[in-house]
């Protein structure tokens, strides 16, 4: 049976150029349910005032409604609220670590990351390198997914932080991050968890995953922009300093000095994105209504679908595992003879919204030997249609150039 989740997203109702919606962009942002409208729509009704601060009826009822949400983060993740720092989102959230890490890092030391990663999990890492000499050291892959056994010949004594995907934003692998964690652990670094593209799809269990650190956006789980989530494991997080200074983040100040407030105040400075948070509460009670297992369940039943399907097609080039196991939604490929932004310009006269360019992973890019690719991405609305209108798209479009040359 084909699931409706689509019947709850009221975009996915526009025409585009004259034909239904297929939204498969979602790795870079995904659509918002009614009821995550709906949240934002009564906060900003009922309840808006700044958070922490005022006496006021509102001001109560906008920071409960705000520490709410962050419980909801809490419960979703298995983790302590104080472990929660709302931030912008996995970008901030990666940068706040890699500003935490400097402190840290000397000479010698090494960070590993992968060949994959978003440049969001790769310049914080690059800059911090260059300013502490410490190593910037690259994973690379085997056989379309990150090579585990050349993870374990880099990681040594030196290695003080490895920084990894959940899920590639190119590949769709899943990395097995529990693994990873455990070697790292061994060696005495810390795991940084970015998690950008596997929240929403796959259960993230904080304790299960083994991360010191993880980080998310709530955009592409279902939540608006302008919000994110910087896990830390609770321990470090007393341990280590504020980032950004300002209201909200202190115990007390006097003319020369200030001391903190406590977990995990002290990490948000100024006022935070408030109905954001509630937006991202509401999209947590939409997954969980409906239930994460199931929308798992209901995707990997499309990517069985859609993968052979798309492998069947001549002179086309799929990046990632070639097989279904260790596989999110995520689809890069390109057609042979054809630019990227051409092949999404075509599809998109068709109503179909898919990303082409290099996806923020131009080192990944160079390793694959090419400069873009194009990217159908999937969410819990979408259907085996989408993906039939996918598949007869990227044939109408072969057909069209083909014609041209
Ligand atoms: N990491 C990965 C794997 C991503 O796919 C993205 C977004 N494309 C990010 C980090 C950055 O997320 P944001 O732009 O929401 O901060």
């Amino acid at each position: 049976m084909q699931a409706e989740f689509w019947r709850d997203f009221p975009i996915l109702q526009e025409q585009i150029q004259g034909e239904p919606l297929v939204y498969l962009d979602n790795a870079a942002t995904s659509q918002k349910p009614q009821m995550v409208l709906d949240a934002l729509n009564q906060y900003y009704r009922t309840s808006n005032a700044n958070v922490h601060r005022g006496v006021h009826s509102l001001a109560e009822r906008a920071t409960i409604a705000y520490e709410i949400a962050r419980d909801k983060v809490a419960d979703f993740i298995g983790a302590n609220r104080k472990e929660i720092i709302f931030t912008k989102g996995a970008t901030a959230g990666l940068n706040i670590v890699a500003t935490w890490a400097e402190r840290l890092l000397k000479p010698g030391d090494e960070v590993l990351i992968s060949i994959m990663e978003h440049h969001a999990n790769l310049i914080p890492w690059q800059q911090v390198c260059q300013r502490t000499g410490a190593k910037l050291v690259y994973v690379y892959l085997k056989d379309g997914q990150l090579d585990l056994a050349d993870l374990k010949t880099k990681l040594n004594a030196n290695t003080k932080f490895v920084s990894i995907a959940h899920v590639s934003n190119v590949l769709g692998c899943v990395n097995p991050v529990k693994e990873i964690a455990d070697l790292a652990h061994q060696v005495g670094a810390y795991l940084v968890l970015d998690a950008a593209q596997s929240v929403g799809h796959i259960a993230l269990n904080v304790a299960d995953l083994a991360c010191d650190f993880m980080v998310f956006s709530g955009h592409k789980m279902y939540a608006p922009t302008g919000i994110g989530v910087l896990y830390g494991r609770k321990s470090l997080l007393e341990q280590l300093p504020p980032v950004e200074f300002g209201g909200e983040m202190i115990a007390s100040v006097s003319e020369q000095d200030a001391s903190w407030a406590e977990l995990p105040y002290k990490f948000e400075a100024g006022t935070p994105p408030i109905a954001e948070a509630i937006g991202l509460g509401a999209a947590i009670d939409y997954l969980n209504q409906i239930g994460l297992s199931k929308v798992t369940a209901h995707e990997a039943n499309l990517i069985a679908y859609l993968l052979p399907k798309l492998q069947q097609i001549d002179g086309l080039t799929l990046y990632g595992p070639k097989d279904r196991q260790n596989r999110l939604g995520v689809f890069s490929f390109n057609l042979e003879g054809l630019h990227p932004h051409d092949v999404a310009t075509a599809l998109d006269y068709q109503g179909i919204a898919v990303r082409a360019g290099h996806h923020c992973a131009q080192p990944l890019m160079t390793y694959l030997g090419t400069n873009a690719t194009v990217r159908a991405s999937l969410a819990c609305y979408n259907t085996k249609a989408d993906c039939d209108r996918l598949i007869s798209g990227i044939q109408a479009t072969k057909e069209f150039f083909n014609g041209l040359i």
